[in-house]
């Protein structure tokens, strides 16, 4: 599934990136290894994702649900549907939302 952003299509779950110009996978870096694109913008966004998503864990970890889901939602809107999905739907789950953990997944069927 995609979900039309360009964030999901530059991430790699190894934690690698795929260059937008050349799609050549490499670690995360300012410039392109193969074309010499510049990858720094890139990389602050993705560094910032980053960020959000350990703060969503860490109040997660402290039993914060609420202020959880708000940096799960942060987290998805700079990391994209498809990859904020699952964190997302975690914290959903630990604030009582059932019905919203199951769409943040788009899997309602398997709900009951
Ligand atoms: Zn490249």
């Amino acid at each position: 599934m995609t979900d039309g952003t360009e964030s999901s299509v530059h991430r790699d779950t190894a934690g690698e990136m795929v260059c937008p110009a050349c799609k050549a996978r490499q670690v995360w870096s300012d410039q392109c290894r193969r074309c010499r694109c510049d990858l720094s913008l890139l990389r602050q966004w993705h560094g910032a994702g980053e960020a959000v998503r350990r703060r969503c864990l860490d109040e997660l970890c402290r039993g914060r649900s609420e202020q959880a889901l708000e940096y799960a939602r942060r987290y998805a809107l700079l990391a994209g549907r498809q990859e904020g999905a699952r964190l997302l739907a975690i914290c959903h789950l630990f604030c009582g939302n059932w019905a919203e953990s199951c769409a943040a997944l788009e899997e309602k069927p398997d709900c009951s």
